[in-house]
């Protein structure tokens, strides 16, 4: 069956809108593309999930993006100075995702996105794009950028889609209100060499800090290093972002001790770090994708795969944007429950209590358990069983019992 979209205009080449371009392209939709080429030489979004590697392959760019990336075994979590959760990407083998994923020095690997589309052969627009609002909801591009792509002959595109990021064009255009989380942090990263600790090689650890959280994400030659914090919390480092970023650094037991030897390569960079969805994602001639639609909290890393992932839905959807619409909030909302989990301590009490059971009573029962726990964690975390009801299910109730021997109070990242 032939889509009624034949002309899509995407505003933003991230990997939102890069991929959703090539996804098009391939199903012999016309994109114009535009983008401000404002994307800095810095730009977080580096550590990826096992479930983007199927888009990358659907996209026919794996093997370009493993040449640039850091391949990456699993994730660890330290959640006090000598206590650490370990979590392999092995434990999805059997089952239909990749055992793996990759760190992603962004710039490279948006290159790559913007190649396949250019090579699919997408039009672009090298500009700033402008829309405006009309009756009924509706929304246009202006007619000075219109006029940017001249083989559209004056006629809007069947469809835009707002792929902008946190830029969020036409939710401010047509003033859409969000719901926004409870986070409202800062996070400083840059690049460093010189650090110790990271294993296996490519291993993304996660550390819980006295006020937030921190990232180690291994890049091919380099490591990222970024620590995420409440903005009130951050002043008391210093002033300026390279005073914070080092001065936590220095002031954290695991991180100082990684970093003795460190020097850095990079600008320290500053993002501000929230929790938004749109209320609404799509209207007559218009929809959001990526960023621009909703972002969850980074720390599990589901952003460039929502982004891409968002990419996919809406070019099997095209016809049916309430279904891309509701399945996209189902899978933020699944993310987000799934965030809060560590946020408030109570995945930490439940690996606290598992070691404490595994010690007192150890043999094959408490093994099983373990490996069946982490097994399931891992799934979650790699973007293949996110929403499952079972999944949730079940961290609701292992989280009960693992609070009467640990209080995750005390484990909550601030
Ligand atoms: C602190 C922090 C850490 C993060 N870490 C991770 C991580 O480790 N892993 C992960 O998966 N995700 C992470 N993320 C999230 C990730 O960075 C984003 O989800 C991802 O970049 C979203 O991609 P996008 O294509 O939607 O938007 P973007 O990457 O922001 O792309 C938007 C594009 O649109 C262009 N643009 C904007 N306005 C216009 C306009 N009017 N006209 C033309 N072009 C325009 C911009 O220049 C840009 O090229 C993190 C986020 C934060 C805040």
């Amino acid at each position: 069956m032939r889509n009624s979209i034949q002309t899509v205009g995407i505003i933003g080449s991230g990997p939102a809108g890069a991929t959703l371009a090539s996804l098009l392209m391939m199903k012999g939709v016309d994109v114009t593309l535009f983008d401000d080429g404002r994307r800095p030489d810095l730009i977080v979004g580096e550590s990826l999930i096992p479930a983007i590697v199927p888009v990358l392959r659907k996209l026919g760019v794996e093997e370009r993006a493993a040449a640039v990336c850091q391949h990456k075994p699993g994730v660890s979590f330290t959640f006090s100075p000598d206590e650490q959760v370990d979590f392999t990407f092995q434990s999805l083998a059997g089952s239909s995702m990749p055992t793996y994923a990759y760190n992603a020095p962004r710039p490279a690997f948006d290159r790559l996105l913007d190649e396949r589309a250019d090579e699919l052969g997408v039009k672009r627009v090298r500009a700033r794009a402008k829309v405006e609002r009309k009756d009924g909801g509706r929304l246009q591009l202006v007619e000075e950028t219109l006029a940017q792509a001249p083989w559209l002959h004056g006629r809007q595109p069947d469809l835009l889609v707002d792929s902008t990021g946190r830029n969020r064009l036409f939710a401010r255009t047509l003033e859409i209100p969000a719901d926004v989380g409870p986070r409202k942090d800062v996070a400083y990263f840059a690049h460093y060499e010189g650090f110790t600790g990271e294993s296996p090689r490519g291993q993304v650890i996660i550390g819980r800090l006295a006020n937030g959280w921190c990232w180690r994400i291994p890049l091919r030659d380099r490591l990222s290093v970024g620590v995420v914090m409440n903005k009130d919390d951050a002043v008391q480092f210093g002033a300026s972002p390279e005073e914070r970023l080092e001065g936590v650094i220095d002031h954290d037991p695991i991180l100082a001790a990684a970093g003795r030897n460190r020097r850095r390569l990079t600008e320290v960079v500053t993002y501000t770090n929230y929790q938004l969805v749109s209320r609404r994602g799509h209207g007559p001639g218009w929809v959001m994708s990526g960023d621009a639609l909703g972002f969850v909290d980074p720390m599990l890393s589901p952003g460039m795969w929502l982004a891409l992932r968002s990419a996919e839905l809406l070019a099997e959807r095209l016809d049916d944007l309430p279904a891309y619409a509701r399945e996209m909030r189902k899978l933020i909302k699944a993310w987000m429950g799934f965030i809060e989990y560590f946020y408030d301590g109570r995945i930490f009490a439940m690996y606290k209590t598992g070691m404490f059971v595994e010690q007192k009573f150890p043999g094959k029962i408490a093994a099983a358990m373990h490996d069946f726990f982490n097994r399931k964690i891992a799934c979650m975390a790699a973007g293949a069983t996110t929403t499952s009801r079972f999944g949730h299910g079940m961290l609701q109730i292992m989280s009960r019992p693992a609070a009467w021997k640990t209080d995750p109070a005390m484990l909550a990242i601030r």
